[in-house]
């Protein structure tokens, strides 16, 4: 049995980025930068309005002073005015300063009176202009590779006239779940079966990390039905597979992956849930054996296949956000493994949510974080944890 931290290393060490696409803005957002991105474009472009008002010379517009209205600049196109002295130019927000113009004042500080203006107060020199790459330089860096991209992100890509970004390539997951007693939700159940409830829930975690998701049927604990849906689980990116990985006489899993011809790089891991955890790879499909309790495959889940998914994208952090938090409730792991207790957070405690035990999912769906207690340690009720934010 090796750790968490050496499995962790082991299967990244395995995993390599997949290569760059181009994809539409939108459908970029949650996305890696594949290259180091710079400014094409400064921003503001131009000098331009801040405010709706009248363009003037700073240097004439004292309190009380009368200037002559010599034109209108809106939004839009650059019709070239000039202020000269003594006079004002009608402006709007995001239309481009006249020549000789040094501010605005805002509509709301003059009174109209035909063919001039009467300035109310007296401006300073700069008022109300937003200057040409104030916001951001020609050459200044956006974003790195490996960056997620953000809502904001794609506005500032769009923002440069791009239409498009490169990012990291979507990995291809294949899921496959295995079990006699498993039956698809929606089909009537008999004694002693269950509805298998892993899919959904490993296809929208992998969906999550930006991963494009194919569910394979539902296979019984049989070596042949089996060993066809491995094979066809292997042209993805990644396969995962729920149950069938530990030690019972009817996990077949490694015993049909290594038939296949696959390698297989680790099994066991001190990691509670989710010990029987598998790694391995065929060709360029990595896999992963999840255990089959849903708490097991959750874990070993956010443990190994998210920053294996994310470094396939490109990404250059993989980490689960932690946040330190106290917790509500003594925390204690008498086992010789580290335990992923799950709990909720609500202004700023961690409550842990209901059993604690691998198969209990109703617990699981009331969480919003993980936290880590190592072998044989008490954490007292009230105290600091490192809480890992899974959503
Ligand atoms: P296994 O890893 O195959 O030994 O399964 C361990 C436990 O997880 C058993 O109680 C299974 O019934 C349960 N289990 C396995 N696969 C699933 C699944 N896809 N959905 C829900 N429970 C499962
Ligand atoms: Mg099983």
């Amino acid at each position: 049995m090796i750790s968490e931290e050496q499995a962790l290393a082991k299967i990244l060490a395995a995993v390599e980025p997949l290569g760059v696409e181009s994809l539409d803005l939108l459908a970029a957002c949650g996305r890696f930068s594949a290259v180091d991105l710079f400014a094409t474009e400064p921003l503001p472009g131009f000098d331009n309005s801040a405010m709706d008002g009248y363009a003037v010379r700073a240097e004439d517009a004292h309190a009380g002073a009368r200037l002559r209205l010599t034109g209108t600049q809106p939004a839009g196109l650059d019709l070239g005015l000039t202020v000269g002295a003594g006079e004002t130019v009608r402006i709007f927000t995001g239309a481009p300063m006249p020549r000789g113009a040094t501010a605005v004042i805002m509509q709301e500080e003059v009174r109209a009176e035909d063919g001039t203006i009467v300035v109310g107060a007296k401006v300073e020199p700069g008022e109300f202009i937003r200057r040409r790459g104030a916001d951001l330089a020609t050459g200044q860096k956006l974003m790195a590779a490996g960056e997620k991209i953000t809502a904001p992100m794609l506005a500032l890509l769009a923002s440069q006239g791009w239409g498009e970004a490169r990012v990291g390539r979507a990995p291809r997951v294949a899921i496959l779940s295995t079990g006699d007693e498993l039956v698809p939700p929606g089909q009537p159940l008999g004694a002693g079966q269950i509805y298998e409830s892993n899919g959904v829930l490993l296809a929208a975690l992998a969906q999550k990390t930006g991963a494009t998701v194919a569910r394979l049927s539902l296979v019984p604990d049989d070596r042949d039905a089996l060993r066809t849906q491995l094979q066809s689980g292997l042209q993805a990116d990644a396969l995962i597979v729920s149950g069938g990985v530990s030690v019972g006489e009817r996990d077949f899993v490694k015993a049909e992956l290594t038939a296949l011809g696959a390698q297989l790089d680790l099994w066991r891991v001190a990691i509670k849930p989710g010990k029987p955890f598998v790694f391995g790879r065929h060709g360029a499909c990595k896999i992963f054996g999840l255990p089959g309790n849903p708490v097991s495959s959750f874990v070993t889940f956010l443990a190994f296949v998210r920053p294996a998914l994310l470094k396939m994208q490109g990404a250059r952090d993989w980490s689960m956000p932690a946040r330190a938090v106290a917790t509500a409730a003594e925390l204690s792991n008498p086992g010789d493994r580290p335990h992923y207790l799950r709990g909720k957070l609500d202004g700023g405690i961690f409550f842990p949510s209901g059993l604690q035990q691998s198969h209990a999912l109703f617990g699981l769906s009331q969480s919003t974080a993980l936290v880590r207690v190592e072998a044989g340690e008490i954490v007292p009720a009230g105290a600091r944890v490192g809480a890992l934010c899974w959503d």
